[in-house]
């Protein structure tokens, strides 16, 4: 007998043929005698129509109300699915974030777990219960209902996965597994059988959404075996896993893109020392992260800055900076959101030369423009117009050599 956490996606659980397929997959592994938990996303589109909603009431919705809001999609999910479980003669019981005791610090919108208590769901497990529980939510220390960030539901998964040291974490998703790049544009991708926990970060970091990053960091940190595979068929996905398969015997392993990512442009600043750090410093206390930063020296004592933020944060970094552009006497400041990043993975890239021109000739050969550059030891990434996120993609997937045979 195992202890099985199994959680589902948006796309699985769309409607309620999909809970019924869901609940039906969950029935068969409590038939074989495994404890079984279940972590569930809204509906697919919920999240998204919810957050809408709130933006039609006000541009700047109050975080703590917000994440009230959004919880109800992952509450709405598992009281269905517990229905339809019990309708088919299960015991089963939902648990919202609080009941479980997933305890998290007070950042609404984009809290991280600090603790879960779980009392509950062992006790429902002792009695042969199968349990579900909302994902994406739980609650600060002062009561109040936290988010996790986009893609939650699958680090409530793993997190609860590592207190219950359960033998196996199922992310049940709408792709067969972790592919060389998003099967969804890459019709070439290859899926891969099993992937180290530190390559899945890298992938995670870099945009491939399959897995949201921090599930991955939990994954690491207590070693749980994450299993991402369909819930339409019954086929073997990918093992995320504490061990290294000699990937750097391969130069590159994936391609990713990012479309979440807008460029703020400051134009003629002043060249002097402490100038980046005014232009940084309110972004950062503002909590917004910075990914790419290019400066360009220029004559006359005067420099280009540019930088890129998450597209949500993009409104408000502009208008930080138009602050400061006043304040430091740049020139003008202004920013593009049709912009995504492009990047290329691989440990195997420390120990080899050529891999730059390679990703840089291919995209020349589709004529699309590099707007910036940034390179680790293990990854490169451009950006370039978002418009040809797929098309990169493709070509970069072919130049580095990861297609799979027709
Ligand atoms: P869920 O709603 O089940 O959490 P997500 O939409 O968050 O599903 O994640 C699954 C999606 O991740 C896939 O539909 C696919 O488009 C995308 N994706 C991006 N990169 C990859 C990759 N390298 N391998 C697999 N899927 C990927
Ligand atoms: N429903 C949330 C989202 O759409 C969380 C999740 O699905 O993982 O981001
Ligand atoms: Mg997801």
């Amino acid at each position: 007998m195992s202890l099985v956490v199994q959680k589902y996606g948006g796309t699985s659980v769309a409607d309620i043929e999909r809970i019924r397929n869901v609940a039906k997959r969950v029935a068969s592994t409590y038939d074989r005698g495994d404890d079984v938990v279940v972590i569930l996303s809204a509906m697919a589109g919920v999240t998204d129509n919810l957050i809408q909603m709130a933006h039609e009431v006000t541009s700047s919705p109050e975080r703590r109300e917000l994440d009230v809001l959004l919880a109800t999609g992952e509450q709405t999910t598992s009281a269905l699915l517990a229905m339809m479980l019990q309708s088919m003669k299960y015991p089963a019981q939902s648990l919202l974030g609080y009941q479980a005791e997933v305890i998290t610090d007070c950042s609404f919108g984009n809290a991280r777990i600090v603790d879960i208590g779980a009392k509950r769901i062992k006790a429902l497990l002792k009695d042969r219960n199968i349990v579900v529980v909302a994902g994406f939510q739980g609650c600060d220390p002062n009561g109040n209902i936290t988010t996790l960030g986009r893609g939650g539901s699958d680090t409530s998964a793993v997190a609860i996965a590592a207190t219950l040291k359960a033998d196996v974490c199922e992310i049940y998703t709408d792709v067969d597994g972790v592919y060389t790049a998003d099967p969804n544009i890459c019709k070439k991708a290859r899926k891969i059988d099993k992937i180290s926990y530190d390559e899945m970060l890298n992938m995670a970091s870099l945009g491939a959404k399959v897995l949201q990053i921090r599930s991955v960091g939990f994954a690491k940190k207590y070693n749980v075996p994450v299993h991402v595979r369909s819930s339409f068929n019954e086929e073997e996905g990918t093992m995320v896993v504490n061990e290294n398969f000699g990937m750097e015997a391969l130069i590159v392993t994936a391609v990713t893109h990012d479309k979440d990512q807008a460029r703020i442009t400051l134009k003629k600043v002043p060249d002097q020392p402490g100038v980046a750090e005014k232009i940084f410093s309110p972004i950062a206390e503002s909590g917004i992260i910075v990914d790419m930063i290019i400066q360009n020296t220029r004559a006359g004592g005067q420099t280009d800055l540019t930088f890129t933020v998450p597209k949500a944060d993009f409104a408000k970094a502009l208008e930080i900076e138009a602050k400061i552009a006043k304040e430091i006497g740049a020139e003008d400041v202004f920013g593009d959101k049709n912009i995504a990043k492009v990047s290329v993975i691989g440990v195997g890239m420390k120990n080899h030369s050529g891999v730059a021109t390679t990703m840089f000739g291919a995209l020349a050969r589709a004529n699309i423009n590099i707007m910036m550059i940034s390179t680790s030891e293990i990854r490169i990434s451009c950006v370039i117009e978002e418009n040809y996120t797929e098309l990169a993609v493709r070509v970069l997937h072919t130049a580095f050599g990861l297609d799979k045979e027709e």
